[in-house]
């Protein structure tokens, strides 16, 4: 057994962390949050870097490198930025669906051009009536001819106002039961005719990222934009979620530590009754706490991502990851608020930024509640 990270990993973690505290400053940070808006240029820089896809083969933009070294450049930006971090983690969301089982053509339009900044993508599973349970879907794909017509409407989708394109999960077999083995994966370009978008309004956090509803009127595509096999989306999306929810790991790991550090910057200079709030045992404590939480958390996470790579695919651990970590994120956070005092709840000190933004990893990419099923169905065996 070895924990430690390689020499080529230790030097992505080294290089992602000098990037983000060159490029991710705090002028732009609340100035893309007060906007609401994407941080396109340090995206484009990120990308020309080789910080987005870089576990995609390199014939496709990436660096053929894997899901561990992914996660240490999004916790190393997301420690830096929770914001500017999450937002960058996303901008290639659903493209490993297309590495995994697109078309060579599909990667070749697509998933390179991802990869080199110069395409958004976004995976449109959630619905207004079918969010956690995914196993029915209303969103229907008709074939007539060579196409295929897509009506229904998805929700809650992240980049779904500024995404090229979208992974669309619909049913396509109305017979079959249970339905989920009747659904398929769609990519549809946004500016097809019949695509329309909404944004779903103001939200707690990760306000860089557009979230939006999405909807397809009589939307045609090509036979060909099918990806994966037919008949299989739901099953796909379930191994995407295998990938994806590690990912969503480290944007949490990433803020708990961001988190972490400004609050114990701040505790090591502020001082109180004549002495620095550091020395007080009720604030050692907390950052213990709190330091031991996120070391817990980086080990699930990093043996996740790990095991992965090595071809082990372990669903159970992957939703300890995202369910740990994302709760370490949000009560570590909370704790860091509360040790900056005032300064703590005033957007200018930071943490309360890292609070807003920690709070979704315990919802998308299935719930915390979610993530329990998944382990405890994994644990009990069935009668
Ligand atoms: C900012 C944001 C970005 C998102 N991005 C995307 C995206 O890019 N693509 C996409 O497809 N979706 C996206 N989502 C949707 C997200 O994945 C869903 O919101 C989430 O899966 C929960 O679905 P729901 O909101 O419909 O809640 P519901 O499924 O209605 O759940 C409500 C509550 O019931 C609980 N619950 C439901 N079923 C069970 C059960 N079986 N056992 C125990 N408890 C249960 C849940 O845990 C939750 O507490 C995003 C959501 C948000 C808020």
């Amino acid at each position: 057994m070895d924990f430690e990270l390689s020499t080529e990993q230790k030097d992505i973690q080294e290089a992602a962390s000098r990037f983000a505290k060159g490029e991710f400053t705090r002028e732009l940070a609340l100035k893309h949050e007060e906007e609401h808006s994407f941080p396109r240029d340090i995206w484009k820089k990120a990308s020309e870097l080789g910080f987005i896809g870089l576990h995609y083969p390199e014939e496709f933009g990436g660096q053929g490198l894997g899901v561990m070294e992914n996660t240490l450049v999004v916790e190393e930006f997301c420690c830096r930025d929770s914001g500017i971090g999450t937002a960058l983690a996303l901008a290639d969301f659903a493209s490993e669906i297309l590495m995994r089982h697109g078309t060579e053509d599909q990667k070749k339009k697509y998933l390179a051009k991802v990869a080199s900044g110069r395409m958004i993508s976004a995976g449109a599973f959630t619905e207004p009536n079918h969010g956690s349970d995914i196993t029915r879907m209303d969103t229907r794909a008709v074939t007539k001819g060579d196409n295929r017509i897509i009506n229904g409407t998805k929700t809650f989708i992240t980049n779904g106002e500024i995404a090229d394109f979208y992974i669309v999960l619909c049913q396509v077999d109305f017979e079959v039961s249970p339905s989920y083995r009747g659904m398929s994966l769609i990519l549809v370009d946004r500016e097809t005719e019949g695509v329309a978008t909404q944004d779903v309004g103001t939200k707690m956090g990760i306000k860089m990222t557009s979230t939006a509803e999405i909807s397809f009127s009589d939307v045609s595509v090509p036979l060909t934009n099918l990806v994966g096999e037919d008949g299989k989306g739901f099953y796909h999306v379930m191994e995407f979620f295998d990938e994806s929810r590690i990912e969503i790991a480290a944007t949490a790991l990433g803020i708990a530590q961001g988190a972490f550090d400004r609050a114990l910057e701040y505790a090591e200079q502020r001082e109180q009754f004549g002495r620095r709030i550091a020395d007080f045992q009720v604030t050692q404590h907390k950052l213990a706490d709190m330091a031991t939480a996120i070391e817990a958390a980086r080990l699930i996470v990093y043996k996740s991502a790990w095991n992965f790579d090595q071809g082990r695919i372990d669903p159970r651990l992957t939703s300890m990851a995202k369910m740990f970590a994302g709760r370490t994120a949000v009560q570590v956070a909370d704790e860091a608020i509360q040790i900056l005092g005032g300064y703590g709840y005033i957007t200018e000190y930071e943490v309360e930024r890292f609070y807003r933004d920690a709070k979704i990893a315990e919802i998308y990419e299935g719930t915390r509640e979610i993530q329990k099923n998944t382990i405890a169905g994994k644990l009990i065996s069935k009668k």
